[in-house]
Parts: C-alpha cells; sequence; structure tokens
C-alpha cells in the first residue's frame, strides 16, 4: 500500500496571501462595526455587482439562507400554488430551502450529458399547483436556460436558479446570474469562491431589493418598525474582507484550475469506461469540480475506485450520491425510479480532487492510478 504521499483532499479552501487580509480587516479595529452592513459589506457588494454583472444583488451569510431569502421575498406559495420543479441531482441545500418555506419540491429529471435538470422532463409536471422552477447549475455547468425559460413564461412560473457552483460562469458570453428571476450564489469554504462563509441572491427586480435586505435582519424596516417575520442571515464584516480579498485574485484562481481540468482531461479522456465531464462550447468555465462518470467497461466500480483511491491517500467524493429523493429524510415520501438517469449517474459518479493550488506531479499520480488501479 502506497502511503508515503501526503493526503490530497478533494478539496482545498482558497485563500488571499495573509498580510493583504490582515490590511482588509484593520479598519474594523478602528471602527468597531464587525457586522450588521458595514463598511466592507458594502464594498465586496460593489465589487461581485461589478464582477457578475449582476442587475442587482443582496449578500447572505450562506448560500442556503440567500435561497431561503429569495423563495421568501418571491412570497412563492402565498396564493395556494406551491409545488417547485426540481432536481433530485444537487446538494441538500436545494431541497431542503423548499420544504423548509412550505413549498413542494417535485422532482424532473436530468439530461445524461450535462447533469443539469432536463427540459423535456419539466412540462409533464407541470400542474395547476406548479408556482416555480427550481433548476441547478451543476458542477458550474450551465442548465438548458433558453428551454426553461420558454417554459417558465409560457405557464407563467418564477425561475429561481441554484448557481451555488457557478460563481463566475457565463453562457454565450452572458454571465450566467443574468438567466431566471433571480440566482443565490455560495461563497462557502470549499466552493470556487469562498468568503468564508457567505452567500448571494441576484435578481432582476428591483422592486425585490427591500424584502431581501430586511428578511436577513428580522424583517427591520425601521428603528421602530418590524414589517416581516424575518431572519438573520446577515454577512458579517470579517466574510466581507475575505471575500473582497479572494475576488482580487479570482481569474488566476479559476486559470489555475483549467490547467488542472486540462491535465486530467488529457489524462483520463481516452480511458474506457471513464467519461471526463465537458462542458459546453458555449459556456466560459470556472473548473469548480472533477467529476468523471463511470460505465460497465472500465474495470472497477465506482466504489471500489473511491477506497482504492482512499487507500492511497487520495480522498474522492460520491458527489452527488445519494440522490436527495434517497435521503432517509425524504425516501418515503419521493421516489429515485422516477428520476432514473439521476438515479444512474448518482451510482456511477466520482469527483476527484480539484483546488489551484493541487500540483500537477499529484494529478498525474492520481490519473497513474486510475488507469491501473491495481497495479
Ligand atoms: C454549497 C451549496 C449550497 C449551499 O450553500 P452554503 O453556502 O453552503 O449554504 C446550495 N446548493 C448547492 C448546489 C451547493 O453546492
Amino acid at each position: 500500500m502506497a502511503t508515503s504521499h501526503k493526503r490530497i483532499s478533494v478539496t482545498q479552501a482558497t485563500l488571499p496571501p495573509f498580510d493583504e487580509y490582515i490590511e482588509e480587516i484593520k479598519p474594523l479595529w478602528e471602527s468597531h462595526w464587525i457586522t450588521n452592513m458595514g463598511e466592507k459589506h458594502h464594498e465586496f457588494e460593489l465589487m461581485l455587482k461589478e464582477y457578475l454583472n449582476a442587475e442587482n444583488i443582496s449578500l447572505y451569510t450562506n448560500g442556503h439562507s440567500a435561497l431561503e431569502g429569495i423563495l421568501e421575498a418571491l412570497q412563492l406559495g402565498a396564493d395556494g400554488k406551491k409545488n417547485v420543479i426540481t432536481t433530485p441531482y444537487t446538494f441538500a441545500s436545494t431541497t431542503h430551502a423548499i420544504v423548509r418555506k412550505g413549498l413542494n419540491p417535485v422532482f424532473a429529471d436530468i439530461n445524461e450529458t450535462t447533469f443539469t435538470i432536463d427540459p423535456s422532463s419539466i412540462e409533464e409536471l407541470i400542474t395547476d399547483d406548479t408556482c416555480a422552477i427550481l433548476p441547478v447549475h451543476v458542477y458550474g455547468n450551465p442548465c438548458d436556460v433558453e428551454s426553461i425559460q420558454q417554459i417558465a413564461d409560457k405557464h407563467g412560473l418564477k425561475v429561481i436558479y441554484d448557481a451555488a457552483h457557478a460563481f463566475g460562469v457565463k453562457w454565450k458570453g452572458e454571465s450566467i446570474i443574468r438567466f431566471g428571476d433571480a440566482s443565490i450564489l455560495s461563497f462557502h469554504a470549499t466552493k470556487v469562491f469562498n468568503s468564508i462563509e457567505g452567500g448571494a441572491v441576484c435578481f432582476a427586480d428591483t422592486d425585490l431589493e427591500k424584502p431581501l435586505n430586511q428578511w436577513k435582519n428580522f424583517g427591520i424596516t425601521g428603528p421602530e418598525s418590524v414589517e416581516y417575520i424575518g431572519g438573520n442571515a446577515k454577512l458579517n464584516e470579517f466574510s466581507a474582507a475575505m471575500g473582497i480579498c479572494n475576488l482580487r485574485h479570482i481569474e488566476e484562481s479559476i486559470a489555475k484550475r483549467k490547467k488542472i481540468f486540462e491535465a486530467y482531461f488529457e489524462n483520463l479522456n481516452e480511458v474506457p469506461g471513464i467519461r471526463v465531464f465537458k462542458f459546453p462550447q458555449d459556456a466560459k468555465p470556472n473548473y469548480s469540480y472533477m467529476p468523471i462518470l463511470l460505465d460497465e467497461e472500465y474495470v472497477l466500480t465506482r466504489n471500489e475506485l473511491f477506497s482504492i483511491l482512499a487507500e492511497n491517500s487520495i480522498l474522492t467524493r460520491k458527489y452527488f450520491f445519494p440522490l436527495v429523493t434517497d435521503y432517509a429524510c425524504y425516501k418515503d415520501k419521493f421516489s429515485s425510479s422516477n428520476t432514473p438517469v439521476a438515479k444512474k449517474v448518482a451510482d456511477n459518479i466520482l469527483t476527484l480532487p480539484m483546488y489551484p493550488d493541487l500540483p500537477l506531479d499529484e494529478v498525474d499520480r492520481i490519473c497513474k492510478l486510475i488507469k491501473n488501479p491495481r497495479s
């Protein structure tokens, strides 16, 4: 067993130079204003708005609360229509947000090449109870935004994208967050871009600004007035400062990821039974994850490969496995057999280590093992 190597994690949080962060937080010792929409919060919001070409943006304490915030601000379900069409091939957050807001998730299947929601399986699920579509740009891969919008327009539905994986992604030259009524982003430590924890809603309708900003601060609308039953989801100044620093280096960080992706691609593309995930031509990707899909032609099962890599100190993830519909908290209500493509992908997917400082010789070592796992 080759355990002499350093342990390689599936991801590693990106940090700015230490001194740069210290410079950034110094003013906080003057102002003592460390949360509640201070100077750093304001500056971070403006920088993001420009970088993402967002019409409007509201920062949140994390991606999940941003998602709950926009579902609340759009008042989905208030007219009795409570069904939200979404994908089971995602992280727990997407479905939990829908359910926690008193709405019903309705699961459409995914496309077998892109792993994003399949527009042709959306329409047959629409009923008089449907209020919205909530797709996910899985691994930063843009959904079929044009077809989804067409369906939404035809049936008068809102479209909210879970863009937690898609920071900085473009589709046909346009920022991915410009599609649909709103998109949520996550700035969690494990994502392409982080503010330690953090998130945002990017949205088209300026009227949503007030409810979104007030919802994250207990619904407080003035010194002596509270108009909404809001929660607390404010991004603090230390997180905003981390976001400001990391944003200065984002292009460099994505460029490093691209090199790693290309090294993996070159090594693994021709291996029988392995499909390396490819981004569509019209997308500017962010290389957030490194998923490979195995089929019967490969010499091992997904779980066997996972174990062999782990024995060699290479930590991968079965991301996304299990499907949301197979979670203990959902399996009695939903069936993963209704979404056979998603089920198959979940059973055969493996995401490999991917982060900007992953050395290229480690990528080669990982690929050698995948090519000859029993050597
Ligand atoms: C990370 C993630 C979220 C939640 O973001 P947090 O910032 O961790 O709350 C939501 N959806 C998807 C698909 C994610 O990967």
